[in-house]
């Protein structure tokens, strides 16, 4: 299993991706597809109910968009949170997930989901590292599988895996190394700052004067030792086998700078992409499945939760996405082992086990 963690408050995985193929012969009660704030939710409903579970992300990091998006702001409408910041609401959503013993694989994006049996209860779902079976699936994809957004500069498609990054999925590969940091938002900033302590220099660069990242932070940088050049963009990166140099432009006096660096992280944000979703044979109608009032699709066995899921009353909403979720995995239950009750009971009856 592999699990992401927290470090200083950036999120991120213990090994690096793409994963190797995996060879699970488990039969999981339930595959989640998507780890954002309805597929967390979803994963820890579904442990306490007692169902295996399989829960599987596209991104090295769990969250959804709170996490891709927004992880510094505030949510002022989850119950129970006068405010909360996006970061921390995952990191509580997280601890709430894992406490069933979940299987989670992470940096995994689902490819195909069809029937492996011709009675049509046991799906496959096959992701760009292996195949996986189970005997429902809870489609929790939001608004489509996150990438992140690239430059069309020179030496970076070459050199992606050899120095140059799109998440830091191991700190300790930036120990003593000359690390330049393209962008302007909270990833950027906070990688900034998470390694000028362990890297030999950072110089972070920014095409416009504004960051676009929590002002405390944007003030620790500036009192940090990084070397922060606004105005600067990327025009190319070379070197021999490995990034050695990158070629900076100042856009506003148009003058090049060479500057020797050995690892270059471009925290550009994410784009997001629902894909090969649309080859699964589900119905997709302005980019949601439609789902009954028991959150089933048309498709037997699998059941939508949050952002992707096509109900009557549309509410992009963080709190709909958890009562969806619950929903759907009581239904799922009951559709995995038609002897289970819809409605097991209140969790404050169950100490904390479940039923
Ligand atoms: C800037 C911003 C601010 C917001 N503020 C609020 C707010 O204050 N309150 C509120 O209630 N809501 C807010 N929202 C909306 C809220 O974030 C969404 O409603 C919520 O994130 C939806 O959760 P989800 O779990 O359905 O999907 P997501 O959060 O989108 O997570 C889906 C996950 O599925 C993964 N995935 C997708 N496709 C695949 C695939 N094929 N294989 C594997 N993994 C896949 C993605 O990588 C992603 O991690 C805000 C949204 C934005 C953009």
């Amino acid at each position: 299993m592999s699990l992401a963690v927290f470090h200083g408050g950036i999120h991120t995985m213990e090994r690096d991706t793409p994963q190797p193929e995996t060879h699970d012969t488990e039969t999981y009660d339930i595959v989640i597809i998507g780890a954002g704030p309805a597929g967390l939710f979803g994963t820890f409903y579904a442990g306490m109910r007692h169902m295996s579970t399989l829960l599987i992300d596209a991104l090295p990091e769990m969250g959804g968009q709170l996490i891709a998006l927004y992880p510094e702001k505030y949510i002022y409408d989850v119950p129970g949170f006068p405010k909360i910041l996006a970061k921390d609401l995952v990191k509580n959503l997280i601890e709430q997930a894992l406490q069933y013993n979940p299987t989670v694989r992470m940096g995994e994006q689902v490819t195909t989901l069809r029937y492996a049996d011709a009675e049509q209860r046991l799906l496959e779902v096959i992701t760009t590292c292996g195949t996986y079976y189970g005997r429902s699936v809870l489609i929790a994809v939001g608004v489509g599988a996150f990438a992140p957004n690239k430059l069309p500069v020179p030496g970076i498609d070459e050199f992606e895996g050899k120095g140059i990054h799109y998440f830091v999925k191991d700190k300790s590969i930036f120990h003593d190394k000359q690390v330049l940091i393209v962008g302007g938002g909270d990833s950027a900033v906070d990688w900034a700052l998470e390694l000028h302590e362990r890297a030999r220099k950072v110089t972070l660069i920014h095409r416009r004067e504004g960051f676009r990242a929590h002002e405390s932070s944007v003030r620790a940088l500036h009192a940090s030792p990084v070397e922060v050049k606004v105005f600067y963009e990327l025009r190319g990166i070379y070197g021999n086998g490995q990034v050695q140099r990158a070629t900076i432009i100042n856009n506003q006096t148009q003058e090049t700078e060479d500057i020797e660096v050995d690892a270059v992280l471009l925290s550009l944000g994410f784009k997001a992409d629902l894909g090969p979703m649309k080859e699964w044979g589900l119905p997709i109608d302005k980019r949601t499945i439609p789902v009954d009032r028991d959150q089933s699709t048309p498709m037997q066995g699998v059941f939508a939760a949050g952002d992707i899921a096509g109900t009557t009353v549309k509410l992009d909403l963080i709190t709909i996405g958890f009562a969806q979720a619950a929903i759907a995995i009581n239904s799922a239950k009951t559709f995995v082992d038609p002897e289970a009750k819809l409605f097991a009971g209140h969790s404050s009856s169950m100490g904390g086990q479940g039923h």
